[in-house]
């Protein structure tokens, strides 16, 4: 969950970045381009939702209850963060069904809050950081690119990690996610009004990195001041 290189600036307060944008847009590549260079600490919060969603599946052998996934949203500890399969297209859609509870995002909140003010600095990234989680978060970004470009780049990692897939599948599940993400009841993606906007459809996600690295300057900057 944390960042092991050596940071170039050390933050000796609390310093929170929010990274939101929907699946495939970069986030978590800029957050730890930011950890390395900040030296922050990084919480994907995608990986809770895909905890609560494959445990809750495994316990109810491929049906997701909602009574179920907001124990064990409740009972999530640190470690559960590290089983295996998290990183597959079905953790993926069992995180977005169980996403959509209330019960379970409550659950997941007190963590999440705690883990953005710790000293040193942190960067979170998902759906609600910016408008639910951290609300007075020093930097908000919201990373996003068309559907067709976050589908490549999420085919050549899942293919790279060994997946069998398509493109075709791979942009219907983005589809189905953004959809789902999007028009939920609690806590729906959507852009921070005070959110820095990156469309990296057509930047490399070097260059998205640099642009989030000048705005954390910045906004470092006028905190220090
Ligand atoms: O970011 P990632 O693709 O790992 O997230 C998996 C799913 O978890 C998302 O599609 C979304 O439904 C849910 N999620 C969320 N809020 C967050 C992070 C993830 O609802 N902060």
């Amino acid at each position: 969950m944390t960042s092991d290189a050596e940071p170039d600036t050390a933050y000796e307060r609390s310093f929170t970045v929010a990274i939101d944008g929907p699946a495939g847009a970069g986030k978590g590549t800029v957050a730890k381009a930011l950890c390395t260079q900040f030296g922050f600490a990084h919480l994907d919060t995608g990986l809770l939702y895909r905890a609560v969603g494959k445990l809750a599946m495994d316990t109810g052998r491929g049906v997701i209850d909602e009574g179920a996934a907001e124990l064990i949203a409740r009972d999530l500890r640190a470690e559960h963060l590290g089983i295996r399969g998290l990183r597959t297209a079905l953790a993926a859609r069992a995180a977005s069904r169980v996403a959509k509870f209330p019960g379970v995002r409550k659950a997941l909140v007190a963590f999440q809050r705690e883990f953005a003010r710790r000293i040193g600095g942190a960067v979170l990234d998902g759906r609600d950081i910016g408008t639910v989680i951290c609300p007075e978060a020093e930097v908000k970004l919201f990373l996003t690119a068309s559907a067709e470009a976050r589908a490549e780049r999420r085919y050549l990692e899942l293919t790279a990690a060994g997946a069998e897939t398509s493109v075709a599948k791979v942009l219907a599940d983005i589809r189905a996610r953004d959809a789902q993400d999007s028009e939920r009841k609690s806590a729906p993606l959507r852009q921070a009004s005070d959110a820095h906007l990156l469309d990296t459809t057509e930047m490399d996600i070097d260059a998205a990195a640099a642009a989030a690295a000048a705005i954390v300057d910045d906004a470092l900057g006028r905190a220090a001041s």
